[in-house]
């Protein structure tokens, strides 16, 4: 009787007659177990290996502003596709309502308090500022330098602009960019207040670009910005390809004011801003095709990100924080909360994230991905690994909703209370809550229905975390205040 399988086929083996058929189905299931431990410790040794990491943040883009948060006219194929192929966080939060302390805390892990980037009435490092990081703060590129990752930053520091703070100072081996924010430094002869803003005029602005620590451009054309620093990214991506890196990507806009290279310009349905957000759009596309062509796409974790909502003040030029309340500056939703992304084909599942991210987390996340000693103080962002990966839930107590230096808000669970409000740029003076509001994050996404009548056991636990979080903080002084001559 012949041999067959079920569906009446010889099996191939068969006509090897020349060998034994035990020989055979030995050597066969030899050869079978031992790729099965080839691919076994390939998964493992590549689950071992730490990852490349890209960080890709934008300046001033809000919740609303991508086509995979909902937004209609701005066009982001590329950033829809980063969300579609990983997992795009829907209570993702900077931990700063501004640029300087939301940077701060993305390089330490730290709310700002702790380490004195930030202030209540400067809020930001000024054009002449003395004060910058501190040299003590170990950043997350000394951490991953200190585990042989080579280290970039292209783009916008705002970590303080002197050459003793500039990014070479703080773990970057490489640095292309802007100290500070492209508004930081207009001509002397343009136009004063709003009008420069809107004049869609290069010549108006000033704030140089630098490389290493030195200024190599004193009045670089803003509207190549973009394009100039991907090219940047693309190149430190290719030179570095065959070791681990660290790349941060810090786009200057869009913040105000906005300027997009002749591809974009006058293209986008939502204007310049729908032009501008097009144009980063386009960015980390071509980030992404090089980790892909560069056969790096499984070995690296992207995250794109936001360091605060929209600059609503800025009425066209300002974006959308969908349905969140309020924009830059203040501490209601829309000022806080932003986009967040995270891609790493093979390790990220396709999904969407409902529990809450914060910036802060990045540190923890990427530190242990890497195999790097946490340093030993007090961080404030936790590993969410487990989310990411799909392991579990994250061991998270409160968030804190810092303005400057003074504690605004804090959000337990779905529930948020308010101890002061404020608009972000408007001229209303901080009004304090007593009892504080009281918003169901998940029932009023919008923050309109004050529940604090109906739940003060949730506001008195609200209160205990607070009570907590002050009674362990050491704050540090402040770095905004102080001033060099004028430059
Ligand atoms: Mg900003």
């Amino acid at each position: 009787m012949k041999v067959t399988d079920r569906w009446g086929v010889r099996p191939r083996t068969q006509t090897l007659t020349f060998l034994p058929r035990t020989l055979i189905t030995d050597l066969s299931m030899r050869l079978f177990l031992q790729f099965i431990l080839l691919v076994i410790s390939c998964n493992q040794l590549l689950a071992a290996t730490p990852p490349n990491v890209v960080i890709i943040y934008a300046d001033d883009l809000g919740w609303g502003d991508l086509g995979c948060y909902g937004h209609p006219n701005i066009r982001t194929p590329n950033l829809d596709r980063m969300a579609a192929e990983g997992m795009r966080f829907t209570e993702f939060y900077s931990a700063a309502e501004v640029c300087t302390p939301s940077r701060a805390a993305l390089m330490t892990g730290r709310y700002p308090i702790r380490n004195g980037m930030c202030h209540d009435q400067f809020r930001v490092l000024r054009n002449n500022a003395k004060g910058g990081l501190p040299k003590d703060e170990v950043t997350l590129a000394e951490l991953l330098k200190g585990r042989g990752y080579a280290t970039g930053m292209v783009g916008k520091w705002h970590l303080g602009h002197l050459p003793e703070h500039l990014p070479p100072q703080h773990g970057f081996d490489f640095y292309f960019g802007m100290p500070f924010s492209n508004d930081m430094m207009p001509a002397p002869d343009a136009p004063k207040g709003r009008e420069r803003f809107f004049a869609e005029n290069n010549a108006y602005w000033r704030t140089p670009l630098i490389r290493g620590t030195n200024v190599v451009e004193a009045h670089p054309d803003q509207r190549q910005l973009t394009r100039r620093y991907t090219d940047e990214s693309v190149k430190f991506i290719r030179e570095h390809k065959r070791r681990p890196f660290f790349l941060y990507v810090a786009h200057s806009f869009p913040h105000v004011p906005l300027f997009a290279s002749e591809k974009f310009y006058g293209k986008s349905p939502a204007g310049l801003y729908g032009d501008v957000v097009e144009e980063i759009d386009w960015s980390v596309g071509e980030l992404m095709a090089t980790l892909r062509r560069e056969r790096l796409a499984e070995k690296t974790l992207v995250i794109f990100s936001s360091d605060n909502g929209p600059w609503l003040a800025y009425n066209h030029h300002g974006g959308s924080a969908g349905p969140l309340r309020e924009g830059k500056g203040s501490t209601w939703e829309g000022g806080m909360r932003v986009p967040g992304i995270a891609w790493w084909p093979g390790r990220i599942k396709p999904s969407v994230q409902r529990q809450m991210a914060t910036t802060m987390d990045i540190f923890p996340t990427v530190a242990k991905l890497a195999g790097a000693k946490l340093p030993e103080r007090t961080l404030d962002g936790v590993d969410i690994a487990p989310l990411l990966f799909g392991s579990g839930t994250v061991d998270r107590e409160a968030f804190f909703y810092y303005r400057g230096a003074t504690l605004y808000a804090a959000r337990l669970g779905p529930w948020k209370a308010h101890f002061i409000t404020r608009s972000g740029y408007g001229p209303d003076k901080p009004a304090p809550q007593d009892p504080p509001l009281l918003f169901h994050l998940g029932e009023d996404l919008g923050e309109n229905w004050n529940r604090a009548a109906q739940q003060p056991e949730v506001i008195a636990k609200i209160k205990d975390a607070v009570a907590r979080h002050r009674a362990a903080l050491q704050p540090a002084p402040t770095q905004l205040a102080e001033t060099i001559a004028q430059p």
